[in-house]
């Protein structure tokens, strides 16, 4: 454990000006962050317990009606909302005889309000400039400008794009748009740009317009727009972002450029005097102002009230923005400095912090509260990002990965060029998937950012977190067990101690009866995966590591009834409900939907990955499986007979076209969508049966739970059951002479296996990749830290945590598989287990 090397919460920075020490504020107001380590403020920020509760009252205790009319409960709402938006433009320190508030929904429809408005403003459209740091929101709106756009790649561009505009002598509409803090990495960009951009066109007369999206900054910092005339055009933010609530945005407009919105097409109830709306084509627009021109429809009131108590709380605790700021600045600086200082054994960096060159931390003007990193190993190489996030998952911290929706700045921090993510896109990479590192090079950053109430314990949890799991304290032991090694030693029993299948992919296990022999088909074990559950809504497969409780889903497949019988529920527990379904196929009717493999996440596999699935329409089978898991979902089938089950689907679309009514999930592609080309892979796993067999060995769980024991804080055992690894078939050890060892991990070796009397042969494959998952206890549905810390610790192969061997039926075992009788190929509990090496 790293205590801080700093007393941080004695600095004079730390919760200056807050109304109590930001622990004590925790605690009263912001119970759910206990027991977490929340660090992704950038995304949002918690909401306070008052400003919830006293948004309760205020409900409870007034009637709002709609705004738009006379009565007494309108007129509430429509005072409320025009007293608040007074209040938001002080709280910008923008004067109202300046400046109009309009309230969106979000800061992206702030943007986009202002990109239609312009479109509309000139038969020629306009031109469209934005800063490399835009978030993508920013970025979309070069697609309405229609006069072409420029993406500025430095402040040096950006300020050349403005020294020449005193010279442009163009008059049609240009925007310029820069956010004021990037999201990626937190650099804040100079607002004195929207004020040259200003004097630059005065002489020709403008036509030129700035756009800043203060979303991010707003959330750590104070946002002054002081004088009218050096004030952005348009500024645009999201509440949420500041207070957590209520989810809104605003849009704030100098008055004096109120022309850009005249001549907006689109007209919505509330923002009319007059219409005829049959006859001739005639309406008159509110000319009050702004935000009545703007604001079509209904405005949020509800919320807009809420905006009232989140700023009453938001003062009461924090006293002001600027305090907000020299907390959460004094942080970050706390978390560059000790990240930047972390090393390995061998003095190279453990992390590579995207800081931008033209600000530092601990400088509120230039640098916000948002560190971008990634994190190497001792030999300099990448650790996988999705690695660190199912880590972080099991160890209770939240943080962003990903390309944080920053195009822009997270390639030029790594370097990525346009072609090489096209290529990449065409090979299949997607926003927030698995592919991590390309060529050597990470495709996606891990993103800190701090907030108001981020307090020093939540910074020394994240140090402990790198330094625990990625700081190399010494040279990493290749330690084979010397037994496995020593050829003199003689070969162990091993023998099958338990048999199990998944019938429905992800839920319980069914355990094969001892002494009954279990059929193996080319695709795995009978029944095995042969079910799934799937969303009503998106058409994704469900999984256990976002439903947990789809373990208690236990399924048995009763061979001699004909039936799947499932039955939901804890073990033993009194509400327990079943469903018996038939083997046959009635009731199922043909459907194309996406699918994201979930546990064992194949690098050959793009998520969303068309497949076609036969799901059963019955309201009692979807009622049935929604009701337990609060989900609504319902059971579907994979096509039959398949040994590559997708393959199989897409070389014979038409005969399942012609057999079954095809029924397409709303939103989908076409079926016959073709898929995605992938990169010629070594891996040997179909991709349909994602894992064709996996065998887990008795004598590796038993050494885990000896290292999770050994390491375990204060003795407590946290140890697992060989079932949470959800593997096929369990393979155990019989030791014959007294002092005989087990061989743990004796299976990292094992090229190919038979078992069983007619000594079956099976190819052992690669060793399967492991998520959180295996943290779900599969009795109580219940998650822990454990096995995968201690995993992510022991089990690393290649920046992937690996445990259990995926196999498959030898192909020497498929010969003239069809026409043979299928029982010849089984396995039972019992069955002796004899592995051949790769080095035999
Ligand atoms: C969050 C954010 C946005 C988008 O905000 P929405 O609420 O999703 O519209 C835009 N720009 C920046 C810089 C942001 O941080």
């Amino acid at each position: 454990m790293v205590e801080s090397t700093f007393q941080g919460s004695t600095h004079s920075k730390y919760s200056q000006g807050y109304s109590a020490d930001v622990d004590i504020i925790r605690e009263q107001e912001y119970p759910l962050l206990n027991g977490t380590t929340y660090l992704d403020y950038a995304g949002t920020t918690p909401y306070a317990k008052s400003t919830i509760e006293s948004f309760s009252r205020d409900l409870t205790s007034n009637l709002f009606g709609n705004p738009h009319s006379m009565s007494v409960s309108s007129q509430l709402s429509t005072q409320r909302t025009e007293d608040v938006r007074v209040r938001v433009l002080r709280f910008f320190n923008a004067d109202p005889d300046e400046f109009d508030l309009v309230f969106v929904a979000n800061a992206t429809a702030g943007i986009k309000l202002v990109a239609d408005s312009l479109r509309d403003s000139d038969h020629r459209g306009f031109w469209y400039g934005y800063h490399i740091d835009s978030h993508t929101s920013l970025v979309g709106v070069r697609e309405l400008a229609e006069m072409g756009y420029q993406c500025f790649q430095s402040d040096d561009e950006m300020e050349v794009e403005i020294s020449k505009l005193a010279s442009n002598q163009s008059k049609a509409p240009r925007l310029l748009a820069y956010p004021a803090q990037s999201n990626m990495n937190g650099r804040r960009l100079p607002i004195r740009w929207c004020e040259q951009v200003r004097s630059a066109t005065k002489e020709s007369g403008g036509n030129v317009y700035t756009l800043l999206d203060a979303a991010s900054l707003v959330s750590t910092s104070p946002l002054d727009l002081g004088p009218s005339s050096s004030a952005p055009d348009f500024t645009v933010l999201s509440f949420y972002k500041i207070f957590g609530f209520p989810d809104l945005g605003a849009l704030i407009v100098r008055k004096s450029v109120a022309r850009v919105f005249e001549r907006r097409k689109y007209f919505g109830g509330g923002t009319v005097d007059m219409v005829l709306a049959t006859g001739v084509q005639w309406h008159a627009k509110k000319e009050t102002s702004i935000h009545e021109r703007l604001e079509d429809g209904t405005l949020p009131f509800h919320n807009i009230i809420a905006l009232d108590t989140a700023l009453d709380t938001h003062e009461r605790l924090f006293g002001s923005m600027a305090n907000i700021s020299a907390h959460t600045e004094f942080l970050a600086k706390q978390v560059y400095d000790r990240l930047s200082s972390l090393a390995h054994f061998n003095e190279r960096k453990v992390c590579q912090i995207y800081q931008p060159h033209t600000s530092t931390y601990g400088d509120s003007h230039t640098q916000g509260p948002i560190i971008a990193f990634n994190l190497c190993n001792s030999r300099g190489e990448w650790v996988p990002k999705t690695e660190v996030e199912k880590l972080a998952t099991v160890q209770d911290l939240q943080i962003r990965t990903g390309s944080v929706c920053n195009p822009g700045g997270t390639a030029s921090s790594l370097g990525w060029t346009g072609p090489e993510l096209r290529r990449h896109y065409s090979a299949g990479l997607r926003c927030g998937d698995n592919h991590d590192v390309l060529g050597g090079r990470p495709t996606g950053i891990l993103r800190v950012s701090i907030g108001a109430t981020t307090n020093m314990k939540d910074i020394d949890s994240l140090l402990n977190f790198v330094e625990e799991f990625y700081m190399e304290k010494s040279p990493p032991i290749v330690a084979l067990d010397p037994l496995t090694e020593d050829n003199e030693v003689v070969a162990p029993h091993f023998y099958v101690e338990s048999l199990a299948v998944f019938p429905i992919k992800s839920c319980g296990a069914f355990k094969i009866p001892e002494g009954k022999r279990w059929e193996v088909k080319k695709e795995g074990l009978a029944w095995d995966r042969e079910w799934c559950l799937i969303h009503q809504g998106t058409g994704a497969a469900l999984n256990q590591k976002r439903y947990p409780r789809m373990c208690l889903i236990r399924p048995s497949i009763e061979v001699e009834r004909g039936v799947l019988r499932i039955t939901c529920g804890a073990i033993a527990a009194p509400d327990q409900v079943s469903l018996e379904i038939s083997l046959g196929w009635e009731d199922t009717s043909l459907i194309s939907t996406s699918f994201c493999p979930s546990s064992s996440k194949k690098p050959t596999t793009v998520c969303g990955d068309r497949v076609s699935l036969h799901a059963y329409t019955s309201p009692v089978v979807s009622a049935f499986f929604s009701d337990f898991l609060g989900v609504p979902c319902t059971l579907a089938r994979f096509p039959t007979q398949t040994s590559s089950r997708y393959s199989q689907m897409q070389r014979t679309p038409n005969t399942w076209k012609n057999r079954f009514r095809k029924l397409i999930m709303p939103g989908s592609f076409p079926p016959d969508f073709p898929p995605p080309i992938r990169e010629g892979g070594q891996t040997q796993i179909t991709l349909s049966n994602e894992s064709p067999i996996l065998i887990v060995s008795r004598s590796s769980v038993n050494r885990l739970n000896e290292t999770i024991k050994a390491n375990g804080k204060n003795g407590s055992s946290k140890t697992v059951a060989a079932d949470v690894f959800r593997g096929n078939i369990v393979v155990a050890e019989r030791l014959a002479h007294r002092g005989d060892v087990e061989q743990p991990y004796a299976e990292d070796r094992w090229s190919s296996l038979r078992i069983g009397p007619d000594q079956l042969r099976f190819d052992a494959l690669d060793a399967c990749q492991r998520c959180q998952m295996v943290c779900i206890d599969q009795f109580t549905g219940i998650r822990r830290a454990e096995p995968f810390s201690t995993l992510a610790k022991t089990r690393n192969i290649d920046g992937k945590v690996r445990f259990g061997k995926y196999s498959a039926l030898s192909p020497e075992e498929l010969e003239g598989f069809d026409s043979e009788l299928p029982d010849r190929r089984t396995v039972m509990v019992g069955d002796v287990v004899v592995p051949s090496y790769q080095d035999d």
